[in-house]
C-alpha cells in the first residue's frame, strides 16, 4: 500500500522505516530537499500549501498523513477532494492540534485538566489576562510553536510588556506557570475499527522547552490511569484513526493537560526498540486499516535526544543495551539531530545507565531516578 506523508522529518522517516517490513510504501512532501525522510523514500519538494503537489501526493496514495501539525487543513482537504483518498488522522484533529487555545476548549470540554488560560489579542488583554490567572504565568503563540519557540515565562509585571513586545502582533495564549513535580505523556493509538491501544505511561525532562530524556514505561498507576482515560477520551471525541500523543504536568499526583498532537510523537521513540509494536508502526498499522500490535513494553527505556551536535557514534555504542538513531541532519545549535535509546531489563539499570549517558553528553536534568 502507498501512504502519502506530509512533511518529511526525523519522524517521517521513522516512518518510512516502520513501513518497510509491512510493504508499506511511504512517500512525502516537503520543502526541504534535504527533508531526512528523502534519504529513504520518495520525497518530493514543494511547500506544504501547495495544491498541485498535495493533489499530486492525494492521487498516488491510498492514504494521506502528515508527521507534524503545521500543514495546511485547507489545501490537504482540497487537494484529497472527490479523489477517495482518505486523511488520517482526521483533520479536525490535526485542526485542533494547531491551535493551543482550541487544544484547551477541548480539554475543559472533555473533562480533561487543563491549566487557567486565556486568548491574548491585545496589550490590555495581556494584562487582563494576567490580572484574571495570576502570575507567574506563559505567554505562548497559539500557532506554530514547538520545542519551546514562541513562547516566553512571565515572573512580574514588568515582564509583560517584554513579553507582549516580544510576541505580540499574532494570536496570543496566556496560562498560568505550573510548578509541576514531573512532566509525562499519554500515547494511543486507535485503529479504523474503533479498537484502542494505549502505551505505558512516560516520563519526559525538557530543558529550554526541548524534551531530552524520555523513560518508560513509567510506573504510577494512578497518574497511567489517569492518562489512559484522557487519551482515551480525546481518542474517541475524534473517531480518531492514528497515533495520538498528548503531553501533561503531574501536580501533587494529578495531571494538567499541556498539549496535544495528533501524531507521532518524540516521547514514544523509545517504543521503537523498548515496546512489541513502535508507535511508528502502530500508526501505520492504524491508518492502512490493519489491526494494530501490542503496546506492551519490552524491557525499560530510556529516549535521549541528541541536540545540536551529534557525539561520536563509537562512544555511545559502547553503552551496553543502546540504539542510536542518527537523523543525518546537519547540526544547528537547538536542532534535534538524533536520539539514543537504551533498554535494560530492569528500571534500576536502566536508571544508571542514562545517568552515565547523561555525564557523558554532558547533560544536567534534575529529577533523574
Ligand atoms: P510546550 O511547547 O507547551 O510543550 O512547552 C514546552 C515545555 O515548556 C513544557 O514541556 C514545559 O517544560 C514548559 N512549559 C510550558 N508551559 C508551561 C507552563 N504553563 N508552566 C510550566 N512550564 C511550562
Amino acid at each position: 500500500m502507498k501512504i502519502g506523508i506530509v512533511g518529511g522529518g526525523q519522524l517521517g522517516r521513522m516512518l518510512a522505516l516502520a513501513g518497510v517490513p509491512l510493504g508499506l510504501e511511504c512517500r512525502f512532501l516537503d520543502p526541504n530537499p534535504k527533508a531526512p525522510a528523502g534519504a529513504i523514500a520518495a520525497l518530493r519538494v514543494g511547500e506544504f500549501t501547495d495544491r498541485r503537489e498535495l493533489r499530486r501526493l492525494a492521487r498516488h496514495s491510498e492514504v494521506v498523513s502528515f508527521d507534524w501539525e503545521n500543514v495546511s487543513v485547507a489545501a490537504l482537504r482540497a487537494a484529497t477532494r472527490g479523489s477517495g483518498t482518505r486523511i488520517a488522522p482526521p483533520l479536525r484533529a490535526l485542526s485542533i492540534g494547531q491551535d493551543r487555545w482550541a487544544e484547551k476548549r477541548l480539554f475543559e470540554r472533555l473533562g480533561v485538566p487543563t491549566t487557567c488560560y486565556a486568548a491574548v489579542d491585545s496589550r490590555a488583554a495581556l494584562w487582563r489576562a494576567a490580572a484574571r490567572i495570576g502570575l507567574p504565568g506563559v505567554l505562548k503563540t497559539r500557532r506554530l510553536g514547538y520545542d519551546g519557540k514562541g513562547q516566553q515565562v512571565i515572573r512580574d509585571h514588568a515582564g509583560l510588556d517584554a513579553a507582549w513586545r516580544a510576541l505580540g502582533g499574532v494570536p496570543l495564549l496566556y496560562e498560568e506557570f505550573v510548578p509541576f513535580d514531573a512532566e509525562v505523556s499519554g500515547l494511543g493509538v486507535r485503529a479504523r475499527d474503533g479498537s484502542v491501544a494505549l502505551y505505558p505511561l512516560v516520563r519526559n525532562w525538557h530543558a529550554q522547552g526541548i524534551l531530552r530524556l524520555s523513560m518508560a514505561p513509567w510506573r504510577a498507576p494512578a497518574l497511567e490511569r489517569q492518562a489512559h482515560r484522557h487519551v482515551r477520551a480525546v481518542l474517541r471525541e475524534f473517531r480518531y484513526v492514528g497515533l495520538l500523543a498528548i503531553e501533561f504536568f503531574v501536580k501533587r499526583g494529578r495531571l494538567i493537560a499541556n498539549e496535544l498532537a495528533p501524531r507521532v510523537h518524540n516521547s514514544g521513540h523509545w517504543s521503537i526498540e523498548g515496546a512489541v509494536t513502535s508507535q511508528f508502526e502502530n500508526h501505520l498499522r492504524a491508518i492502512a486499516g490493519l489491526p494494530l500490535g501490542s503496546v506492551a513494553s519490552v524491557g525499560h527505556s530510556a529516549m535521549i535526544n541528541l541536540i545540536g551536535r551529534m557525539p561520536a557514534a563509537a562512544e555511545l555504542l559502547r553503552i551496553p543495551g543502546l540504539h542510536l538513531h542518527d537523523y543525518g541532519k546537519a547540526p544547528r545549535p537547538g536542532r534535534k539531530l538524533g536520539h539514543c535509546t537504551l533498554v535494560a531489563p530492569d528500571a534500576a539499570l536502566r536508571n544508571r545507565r542514562a545517568r552515565r549517558l547523561l555525564r557523558a553528553l554532558d547533560l544536567k536534568l534534575p529529577g533523574i531516578p
